[in-house]
């Protein structure tokens, strides 16, 4: 059985490479072959044919195919689906804006969290990405489009720290300056609120943003739209919030997709505005994305406005995110399980 290459972190891919009764110098050379792209062991030219050609027999080197590729007409926004090694697929979008270009990547195949408003859970989790795969979002990305990535968002498909071993040893491959080289605070993860991986990613002390998923200030509303609010409530949550922000002084924004007549109520402004008083958190306030197959509406935007209004008027700093790729569905959420079954399923 060969070995996936790219997901072994330097110090390991060193270590193997002793046992192999090479020089130390070979792992570097060979880590910088893969973070630019190199897709066979062929094309590493500073190497013996002969090291090329065991290296050959002992790992594969992960490529993802262009399956789909969509631009937006309004903005540019860029969407890949990708075919990996193995058939499945994932969605990787591509944002420009001024501060640089922004990519999204998918974490999971599928997602096994539930939330009622998000398309990307609709068949349940197939698989975890592994670190390879994670990081040839970016980088194939990079090479495809021709567009300089800068900045990395974790919010496509799946849940992040429900793969927290494989996202972990990723942030250290694109972080690495042997590789890509993108600093953690040009690094953003997403979370729906996996309180002990919260905890554990604090101990860490990586100076990444941390956004979490809210979307209701309360137990009951919560419980409905978030399964997983359901085995450890907001209180417990928002603890865990601001203990991550002591720990590691990086202040967590909230993500909040606004949904008709569900949680944009002026009680609901008002409580999440007290629940999170004195933290310091940035508020992003997000019209829902419409889903097909649900039934969930995205508020007005005088509504929207309301509630940001009265965040704002408690302290609270809110943003409305502006929404990008709409017209390829690329926008928060909209990322389908057709497009990761692939053709057939459409
Ligand atoms: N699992 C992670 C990251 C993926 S989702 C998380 O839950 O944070 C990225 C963001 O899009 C999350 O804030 C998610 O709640 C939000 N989202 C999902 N479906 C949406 C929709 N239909 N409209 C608006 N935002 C949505």
């Amino acid at each position: 059985m060969k070995q996936d290459i790219k997901s072994l972190r330097p110090e390991e891919l060193k270590r193997q490479l002793a046992e192999m009764g090479e020089k130390s110098f070979r792992a570097k050379q060979i880590f910088v072959w893969l973070h630019r792209g190199a897709t066979s062991f062929d094309q590493m030219t500073d190497l013996s044919t002969a090291l090329r050609a065991r290296l050959d027999e002992r790992y594969y080197i992960t490529a993802p195919a262009v399956e789909r590729r969509q631009e937006s007409r309004e903005d540019g926004t860029i969407k890949y689906l990708w075919r990996l090694r193995d058939g499945n697929c994932v969605e990787t979008v591509l944002m420009r804006y001024h501060h640089g270009n922004t990519v999204c990547i998918s974490s999971e195949v599928g997602c096994r969290m539930g939330c009622a408003f998000c398309a990307s859970t609709l068949g349940g989790l197939v698989r975890r990405l592994e670190p390879s795969e994670l990081l040839d979002q970016v980088l194939f990305t990079q090479l495809d489009s021709g567009l300089p990535v800068s900045n990395i968002v974790l919010m496509g498909i799946g849940e992040p720290l429900d793969n927290f071993d494989n996202v972990m040893t990723f942030l250290d491959l694109v972080n690495h300056p042997d590789g890509m080289n993108i600093g953690m605070r040009h690094i953003s993860l997403s979370t729906c609120g996996l309180v002990d991986k919260i905890d554990k990613l604090a101990d860490l002390r990586l100076q990444l943003t941390l956004s979490v998923s809210l979307h209701a200030p309360d137990d009951e509303t919560r419980n409905q739209i978030m399964p997983v609010n359901r085995s450890c409530g907001v209180e417990r949550l928002l603890a865990a919030c601001r203990a991550y922000f002591e720990t590691t002084g990086r202040r967590i924004s909230f993500e909040y997709a606004m949904i008709d007549g569900v949680n944009d109520s002026d009680a609901a402004a008002r409580l999440l505005a007290s629940r999170l008083a004195g933290t310091g958190s940035h508020v992003n306030l997000i019209p829902l994305n419409h889903v097909e197959e649900s039934p969930l509406k995205p508020s007005s935007r005088a509504r929207v406005r309301r509630f940001q209004e009265i965040l704002e008027s408690q302290g609270i700093t809110a943003t409305v995110r502006r929404t990008l790729g709409s017209d390829i569905d690329a926008s928060c959420g909209q990322l389908r399980r057709k497009a990761m079954q692939g053709e057939q399923a459409e």
